[in-house]
């Protein structure tokens, strides 16, 4: 049975193989007589907590000398990558940043392996976030000061690494589409759901969900797998004597947590009511991409203009969830159901979309041209230094400025419309988060002071 495969990648002595010694101990290399399997690439087992994995040392990588034995050693590390689980990414924190570590983080982030940011050379742990904070840049998300000679900061490295490799003893599983049918009881959850795995698509499988809260029922559309969770409708807490009913809202909660999707359904006749309100909070909160589907449009009287008003007026309420894109359905006739998975296609890959950091820099500067962030009374002013995508699922963005507290909630309005004029993200929420670089070492360097009493 294979072990999970994680590639260490990085320049000529930034200390990789320093670092597969402190990953991988005296532990002996695997040797494989199995032909295929080239014998450039070591193999040495490794394990953290209860995980076990293999390293893999891809030797030094350099884009720009084109010299000897070079290309041969990128392609061994293009191999490596594509049977890797996980990559390390090393760099080299007492050097700094280097035109060539950003050559390799931008063929890294190209790449469909989850990379973690080794920022090795950190012996000293105060030092080794500030040097680790430059590499922020790199779009590669969190660097991890560490030490391949002392150690430290490998443990928290590794708890992160062991979170993305598969599953030791099963089978990678089929990717599929987390979809959850929110809403109010009677907005005609139950009828869609029956509309949207109608004798068109062909059901996969019906399993009950995980807890006992939904079903899921399972259908498969071009390819696409999309699991759909439906819960039973909520009913306001005045209802007690309904039993049961009164915590389906803790249903609906914990359905929405599950999702990557959610299909927040309305009905069209009732507009946007107290309790639609609060399930909208908590899909903001929990930050799902979201598709607000406006039911029982058949039930309508309606003129040329009706769609536009009823539109203006949900949006009114919904405003901040602007962002969603808004179906008029009829689950009684059908009308406009096959549109909700072309919908969930165009949502889901929205909301694992990666940017990359020129590109947002870019948007920031145009943003900060236009209108430049405001200054306080004393004078200062507010500046952003760069910022970064530092995860997906929601996309998130990390802005480094000089200190948050001068950019008001006016600027930070701007920003936000600025990324989605540029950006697009539709479907999704996006998350900004404002962060000044000097609170970041202190918080780090107070909570190592903490960790040493
Ligand atoms: P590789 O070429 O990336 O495999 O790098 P090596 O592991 O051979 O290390 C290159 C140089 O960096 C050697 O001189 C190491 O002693 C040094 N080195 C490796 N890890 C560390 C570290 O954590 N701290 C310091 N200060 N030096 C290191
Ligand atoms: P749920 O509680 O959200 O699952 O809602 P149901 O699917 O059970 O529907 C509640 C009621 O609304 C039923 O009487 C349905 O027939 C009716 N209904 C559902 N969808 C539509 C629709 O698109 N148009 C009309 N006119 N009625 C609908």
């Amino acid at each position: 049975m294979p072990l999970p495969i994680v590639a260490i990648i990085g320049r000529p002595n930034v200390g990789k193989s320093t670092f597969v010694n402190r990953l991988a101990g005296d532990q002996q290399a695997i040797v494989y007589d199995k032909p295929g399997i080239t014998r450039d690439r070591t193999y040495r087992p490794s394990f953290w907590q209860d995980r076990e994995f293999q390293v893999v040392d891809t030797g030094g990588l350099v884009f720009d000398d084109d010299t000897e034995f070079l290309p041969l050693i990128r392609q061994q590390a293009m191999a490596a990558l594509t049977e890797a689980s996980a990559a390390i990414f090393v760099v080299d924190g007492q050097m700094g940043l280097t035109a060539g570590d950003r050559e390799i983080a931008d063929w890294l982030r190209a790449q469909s392996v989850p990379v973690l940011l080794a920022v090795n050379k950190c012996e000293s742990i105060e030092q080794g976030a500030i040097q680790a904070a430059e590499f922020w840049q790199l779009g590669l998300g969190e660097p991890y000061p560490v030490s391949g000679i002392h150690g430290n900061g490998t443990g928290e490295l590794l708890d992160e690494l062991i979170t993305h490799l598969p599953p030791v003893d099963e089978l990678p599983e089929i990717e599929e589409i987390k979809v959850a049918i929110i809403g109010r009881p009677n907005v005609g959850k139950s009828s869609l759901l029956n509309a949207l795995t109608g004798e068109k698509r062909a059901i996969v499988s019906s399993v009950s969900g995980t807890t006992r809260d939904a079903i899921d029922t399972v259908v498969e559309r071009n390819g696409t797998t999309y699991r759909l969770i439906d819960t039973a409708g909520i009913r306001r807490k005045k209802n007690v004597e309904y039993g049961a009913e009164f915590f389906s809202i803790n249903r609906a909660f914990k359905a929405i947590r599950r999702a990557d999707v959610v299909l927040f359904v309305l009905d069209v006749l009732d507009g946007v009511t107290e309790q639609d309100l609060k399930l909208a909070g908590r899909i903001i909160e929990e930050g799902k991409a979201t598709i607000i589907i406006l039911n029982k449009w058949d039930a309508v009287e309606k003129d040329s203009h009706t769609i536009y008003e009823y539109k203006q007026k949900v949006m009114s309420r919904l405003y901040f969830m602007e962002w969603a894109e808004l179906l008029f359905t009829s689950a009684l006739t059908g009308k406009r159901v096959d549109k909700i998975l072309d919908l969930v296609d165009t949502a889901i890959s929205e909301y694992r979309r990666r940017v990359t950091t020129s590109v947002i820099n870019e948007v920031l500067e145009e943003a900060v041209g236009w209108h430049s962030p405001p200054t306080n009374r004393q004078g200062k002013q507010g500046k952003i230094y760069y910022g970064t995508q530092v995860r997906s699922e929601p996309p998130t963005i990390t802005l480094f400025v000089n200190d948050p507290k001068r950019f008001t909630d006016n600027y930070r309005r701007y920003i936000d419309r600025q990324f989605r004029e540029q950006l697009g993200f539709k479907g999704t929420p996006v998350r900004l988060v404002w962060r000044g670089k000097k609170v970041r070492e202190v918080e780090r360097g107070s909570a190592n002071r903490a960790t040493k009493v």
